[in-house]
């Protein structure tokens, strides 16, 4: 199917079938609001269960399928997302906003993570182990969890959904996958072309629509196994309550206020790049953001100015514009938020240094400057997960007083330092608070094949990518066995 039926009414996909919706819903272009990108169904409770039903009945047949059928599937899947990266790298920045090179980048990495899961499929891992017992074997295997609802946010509509389906059906479970309702079409898009690949009916179902209905009917629906999530820390708390009663499995990843640190011995143009695309690329909007720079007081100010030098030439506009470096917000109500919180800095004494303005362009969008502040640590800007281009620079005395300072916060996804310092590069390892650290490189941007999630408040329940993913997506049975 070619990109103007796709854009046209996307629908659900239960069952083997596509279908309409009790409701309709709309996605606008954020680069320009007058563009509508998709009508599309909405779902309801009963199209949810419909959809978790199907997936029940396709899992023993799919458990059972051999892994290379599994594998032979998720390598079609990736193929086809890498022929057609431009195409829906278009799609992903007219309907979220990103720049063109980044979105056709992430359908890129969700083909790869496709591929990727191919390979694993053939390797899932298992063990023989001794016995304290005379004449008696171990071995430890694993089983897929069952059904699987995939409940995803709007940020990454094409990246973040692949990580979880293509693990999801590589060890051998069934998915019922609920896009976020800002990006129907990408999730649509997805579902398309992972329903031409040779799965079996109710493998793989599509359900659109809000996180009331569709997504709370899958925390609570008995039928579904596990649930993997990625949002908001505050919709992630509700689905651990819900779903932990009803001792369903549940992954989260959520929120993030990571922190790069600059220490005095940093390259310093290295450091300006990694502060610029780390706080401002993706318009802010990644969970791995820089959103905190932390850095020692001798560069304090010679880092400041330059940043803000950088921001003032940082060309924002239209997503698909050639050239441009950081696109619009992706809705109305997040620029809201962000600008919301430029009155929260201000009013609570943060020096504004730059930025935080709503922008005309050539066409109606959610524009905005990218927003620089100088804070304290007991500041909400800098304490508080804000979403959007919005980032403050905190001072700090020395190496350990910046170590302090990172790990001041409930958040604890990624953290970095810029530093030529070896002993502090490895130290900050360490000792930093967060599931991923980075040395000399933004904090946003990572890997498609190695472990990806956080700690503290930021994470909950395994690891997400490359092979780790196995632990969630698979139930470990111990066999005893006298030989
Ligand atoms: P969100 O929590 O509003 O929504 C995420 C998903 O949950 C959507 O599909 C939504 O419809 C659904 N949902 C909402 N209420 C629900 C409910 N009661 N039951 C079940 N599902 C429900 O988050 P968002 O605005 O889409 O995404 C932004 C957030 O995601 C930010 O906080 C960001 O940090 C986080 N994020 C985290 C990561 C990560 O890996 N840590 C990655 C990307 C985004």
């Amino acid at each position: 199917m070619k990109l103007g039926d796709m854009q046209q009414n996307p629908r659900h996909f239960i069952n083997g079938r596509w279908e309409g919706g009790t409701t309709t819903g709309v996605s606008t272009n954020p680069s320009d609001t007058r563009e509508v990108v998709a009508e599309y169904a909405r779902g309801d409770k009963n199209q949810t269960e419909s959809a978790i039903r199907a997936a029940a009945d396709a899992l023993p047949h799919w458990r059972h399928s051999t892994p290379q059928r599994r594998a032979d599937v998720l390598d079609q899947i990736g193929s086809e997302l890498l022929a057609r990266k431009d195409e829906l790298g278009t799609l992903l920045a007219r309907e979220e906003g990103k720049t063109l090179p980044e979105s056709v980048a992430e359908v890129a990495r969700a083909g790869q993570i496709f591929k990727f899961f191919a390979g694993e499929a053939l390797r899932i891992p298992g063990e023989v182990m001794a016995s304290v017992r005379q004449g008696v074997q171990v071995d430890v295997t694993r089983e897929p969890v069952g059904v699987v609802g995939i409940i995803a946010p709007w940020n990454f509509p094409f990246a973040i959904p692949a990580w979880k389906i293509a693990p999801a059906l590589a060890y051998g479970n069934t998915v019922v996958f609920k896009p976020a309702e800002l990006v129907p079409a990408c999730g649509w898009a997805l579902a398309e072309i992972i329903s031409r690949c040779g799965l079996p009916a109710g493998v793989f179902n599509l359900v659109m629509g809000s996180g009331r209905q569709v997504g709370q009917t899958l925390v609570d629906h008995p039928l579904v196994n596990a649930l993997s999530f990625t949002g908001s820390v505050s919709t992630g708390e509700r689905i651990l309550q819900a779903a932990t009663a009803r001792r369903a499995k549940v992954q989260l990843e959520m929120g993030g206020k990571n922190p790069l640190v600059v220490l005095a011995d940093a390259d310093f143009d290295q450091a300006i790049e990694c502060a610029l695309q780390g706080s401002y690329f993706s318009t802010g909007q990644r969970c791995t953001a820089s959103s905190r720079l932390i850095v020692e007081s001798s560069v304090h100010d010679a880092f400041v100015a330059r940043l803000r030098q950088r921001l003032m030439a940082l060309k924002v506009g239209h997503a698909l514009e050639r050239g441009i470096e950081m696109g619009p917000v992706v809705d109305g109500a997040q620029l809201e938020q962000n600008l919301s919180y430029i009155e929260i800095g201000r009013n609570e004494g943060a020096e504004h240094v730059w930025g935080g303005e709503r922008l005309e362009r050539a066409t109606p969008g959610h524009y905005m400057s990218p927003a620089l502040f100088l804070a304290q640590p007991q500041h909400r800007i800098a304490r508080e997960e804000i979403f959007g281009p919005v980032a403050c620079v905190l001072r700090a005395d020395d190496y350990e007083h910046a170590l302090a300072l990172a790990n001041d916060t409930p958040f604890g996804l990624c953290a970095g330092i810029c530093t030529t310092s070896l002993k502090h590069a490895m130290h900050f390892k360490r000792h930093a608070e967060a599931g991923m650290t980075m040395v000399n490189l933004p904090t946003a941007g990572v890997d498609f094949h190695v472990p990806f999630g956080g700690r503290k408040e930021s994470s909950h329940g395994s690891r997400e990518q490359g092979r780790y993913a196995v632990e969630f997506y698979t139930t470990v049975k111990t066999g005893y066995m006298l030989a």
